[in-house]
């Protein structure tokens, strides 16, 4: 016997059966009813909401003999043949397949015969948007001449793309994504069914997953099921959907907010050995920063969203946080998602980012210059308080529009912190002495002077490089001029780099440490005030490609193809966005 998918079997074949359209059901069960049947009518809306099956169920509602209360007996001969697609009174035409004016035609032709079998004959048109202008020329005028007897329902997720005079001609209804407590019970009364064991848990985040899909709902559903031991677990449905359990996520922002940075080291790493994709993690964490800030402004939103996962870490987390600091949260994770775009050390990132998280958490109390910081702040506050509570509004109105509860927008207008001030006096001598074997030597033993470090200490110089060396001084540069502020301050970290160099190189070299995109204008205006020196070893790597020599090219430009000779193109790699 073959495997038939769930979104198959389960297919709701009574409009009570169908989930979170109240409004449709109910209206279309009295049109039965009543018998007020209309000649069109247009389903829009997203995929896996129902539209098709509410369609048949309408076309067997219309036709059966045994209808109560507007729903189709579903045993009768009428209900069993359109069930099973057997009965030739009801049509269906998928319009990606089916999208020539000769089809369209066939129907015109055909549309004049009355019903052989049924009292209407049914035409169900899916994904109608995808008729061609001429076919659609051709179904406009069917609808404006409809025969008797003969409904068309019109299914389509781009209601947009059909023309108004074909909507004009139809009823409309908009079906509304499945919210996530909707495909949870139907979840649940699946498997209870099935008579399969679950965990709550698993289904919340299949629910959640599926994006007010029914029909991915149930697919996810049925590979969970699939992995084995006949019962849904939470680590299956985890594993399915790639969703970082939120347990993890709060305990990890917690620590951050502590300042715990080597636990949530730890706790990036948990989160890595289970496969979790370290973009999926940073997606998840905006998610979880959202929902602590919605949270703050009305807790019951979140309650009903998260489908009471509210746990009381998350509540200790959503009072001990201040919107500030979420805030900054979010730039971050912004700013980190765009640097993993560009690279293939994704986890490397992760763990930036923790250090970058904990070390915000400090800052409060530095700030100087308070009066036009804390106006910049409560500006910000209005306007999010402002539009969350759009954001809230429009969600109380959500059921009527058929809109789907979207996470609010969280502006962005953090300034951008000021350029990191570097100690010329400490990087010319070091430049002035710098020699390619030096540079060459450091970069030799750099990955095993890293992996000699301590987690937290690798994570701050983990997107480090040296660019420049002498014998006894280097200059180390820093993609995040955040990261080269703490490796300055750390000196637990400067005896750590001091003291790996002495055994792998047994030199003690002064290490300086400086903003990668300051460098090549560093080095430049080296290069430009002792080009007397150029001739010599002026040992500095060159700043990147695309930072364009304006001024002076003719006279400098000497002195850095010089450089480049020596020291080559790739041994700084400047992010460039
Ligand atoms: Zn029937």
């Amino acid at each position: 016997m073959s495997y038939q998918a769930l979104y198959r079997v389960w297919r709701p074949q009574r409009f009570d059966e169908v989930i979170g359209q109240t409004l449709i059901t109910q209206t279309l069960k009295n049109a039965v009813k009543t018998k007020q049947i209309s000649h069109a009518y247009l389903f829009a809306g997203p995929r896996g909401t129902g539209k098709t099956s509410m369609a048949k169920i309408f076309a067997k509602a219309v036709n059966c003999q045994h209808q109560v209360d507007g729903e189709p007996c579903n045993e009768c001969e009428t209900c069993k043949a359109i069930t099973k697609g057997t009965m030739n009174d009801v049509i269906e035409i998928d319009a990606a397949s089916n999208n020539g004016v000769e089809e369209i035609r066939d129907i015109r032709d055909k549309v004049k015969y009355a019903p052989t079998e049924a009292e209407y004959k049914v035409y169900i048109i899916d994904e109608v948007h995808m008729l061609s202008t001429g076919a659609f020329n051709a179904l406009l005028k069917t609808l404006e001449e409809p025969p008797a007897n003969v409904i068309f329902i019109l299914a389509t997720t781009e209601p947009h793309k059909i023309p108004a005079t074909i909507i004009s001609r139809t009823q409309r209804f908009d079906f509304k994504q499945i919210q996530a407590k909707d495909s949870l019970s139907r979840m649940t009364y699946i498997l209870k069914e099935k008579g399969l064991d679950y965990d709550d848990e698993a289904l919340k985040v299949i629910a959640k997953a599926s994006e007010g899909g029914m029909r991915d709902a149930l697919s996810i559903l049925d590979q969970v099921i699939s992995f084995g031991d006949d019962k849904v677990t939470l680590d299956n449905a985890l594993l399915v959907t790639g969703a970082v359990r939120k347990q993890l996520l709060v305990t990890y922002l917690t620590q951050v907010t502590h300042q715990e940075t080597q636990k949530a080291l730890m706790t990036v790493q948990q989160i890595l050995d289970e496969g979790k994709d370290p973009e999926r993690f940073t997606e998840d964490l905006v998610n979880l920063t959202r929902d602590l800030l919605l949270y703050q402004q009305s807790p019951e939103l979140v309650t009903q969203i998260e489908m009471d996962q509210v746990d009381s870490d998350f509540k200790q987390l959503a009072t001990e946080i201040k919107p500030q600091q979420l805030y900054d949260i979010i730039d971050d994770l912004n700013d980190i998602q765009q640097q993993m775009r560009f690279t293939t050390h994704e986890d490397v990132y992760l763990e930036v980012l923790t250090v970058r998280l904990a070390g915000h958490q400090k800052q409060p109390n530095q700030t100087t210059g308070a009066s036009q910081v804390d106006h910049s702040v409560i500006d910000r506050l209005e306007s999010e308080v402002s539009n969350l509570k759009k954001t809230l509004a429009e969600l109380q109105k959500a059921p009527a529009t058929g809109a789907t509860p979207k996470r609010p927008a969280v502006v962005k207008t953090m300034p951008k912190p000021k350029r990191t001030q570097v100690n010329l006096s400490k990087v010319y001598p070091i430049l002035g002495a710098a020699t390619r074997q030096d540079l060459s030597a450091l970069q030799d033993v750099w990955s095993d002077l890293m992996n000699i470090l301590s987690i937290p200490q690798r994570s701050i110089m983990g997107v480090s490089k040296p660019v420049a060396a002498s014998p006894d001084g280097a200059i180390i540069a820093f993609d995040y001029a955040f990261l080269q502020q703490r490796a300055n301050a750390d000196q637990e970290l400067n005896d750590a780099l001091e003291n790996g160099l002495d055994r792998l190189t047994h030199k003690v070299p002064k290490l300086v440490f400086v903003p990668t995109d300051q460098w090549p204008q560093i080095r430049k205006t080296y290069l430009e005030q002792h080009q007397v020196a150029s001739g010599e070893d002026d040992g500095t790597t060159p700043p990147d490609d695309q930072s364009g020599d304006e001024g002076n090219k003719s006279e400098t430009e000497p002195v850095v193809d010089k450089a480049k000779e020596l020291f080559g193109d790739d041994v700084i790699d400047v992010k460039s966005d």
